[in-house]
């Protein structure tokens, strides 16, 4: 697959994964005011999907503490859209195991 943010190429699914988390970060906006909340922007077509973020704690370290986590899960939620919305743009074959 390829970055769609980049010119890095060369990935499985999981290589894809820690690429966009490591390299790309800022596609995972994590709001903290008010209502907490993530937003994942898609480099492509500029879909942005907003979930609020559940917490028990209502303080700012827990997001502080999770935002790795959450950024994890953001990344997950673009890597999908990629494969699902634009399979040809990131070199996705749309078979077999994707995983590297
Ligand atoms: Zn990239
Ligand atoms: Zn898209």
């Amino acid at each position: 697959m390829r970055c769609p943010a980049c010119e890095a190429q060369g990935f499985g699914y999981e290589g894809m994964h820690k690429h966009l988390a490591t390299e790309h970060p800022d596609l995972v906006e994590i709001s903290s005011a008010g209502r907490s909340s993530y937003s994942v922007k898609c480099p492509l077509c500029d879909d942005v999907y907003r979930q609020a973020i559940k917490r028990g704690h209502p303080d700012a370290s827990f997001i502080q503490e999770f935002e790795d986590e959450i950024r994890l899960v953001g990344t997950d939620i673009l890597v999908q859209h990629l494969i699902g919305e634009h399979p040809n743009e990131v070199g996705y074959d749309g078979g077999g195991d994707v995983r590297e």
